[in-house]
């Protein structure tokens, strides 16, 4: 179980695929269906670009979340979901 907080730096692009949801599904090896926000019950729409909110990790991650979520300035804790690292 992480924390995670949505990322609002610089944009950064998915290339080489089309998006961050194509990104998702090509590194995870999970399959998630609903959002990543441990007792959401809404389907995960959009792929999140994240930070994992502990010491010494600068990191960017990618997780599925439902379109409130991903929208969320606040700290979010994931259930099983694995993010997948970016950058
Ligand atoms: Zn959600």
């Amino acid at each position: 179980m992480a924390i995670i907080q949505v990322f609002k730096g610089l944009p950064l692009s998915p290339y080489p695929y089309e998006s961050w949801m194509e990104h998702w599904h090509m590194k995870s090896d999970q399959w998630v269906i609903w959002c990543a926000e441990a007792h959401c019950k809404r389907v995960a729409l959009v792929a999140s670009l994240v930070k994992i909110l502990e010491e010494g990790n600068d990191h960017v991650y990618v997780v599925p979340l439902c379109k409130g979520h991903a929208v969320s300035d606040h700290a979010i804790s994931i259930g099983g979901v694995k993010p997948v690292r970016v950058k």
